[in-house]
């Protein structure tokens, strides 16, 4: 069985979510459940 990847810049990524849409969609992925999701973190010291 053939094993596919997505590869993002995470640099250039939104957060919009329209992969994990288009996932759902292209897979016909019932209500409630994901087959892959958006981790958002933030991490380091800011000048404030
Ligand atoms: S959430 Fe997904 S579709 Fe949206 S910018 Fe990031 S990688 Fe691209």
């Amino acid at each position: 069985m053939a094993r596919l990847t997505m590869v993002i810049d995470t640099k250039k990524c939104v957060g919009c979510m329209d992969c994990v849409v288009a996932c759902k969609t292209e897979n016909s992925v019932p209500e409630g459940f994901n087959r892959d999701w958006i981790v958002t973190e933030v991490d380091g010291k800011f000048q404030i």
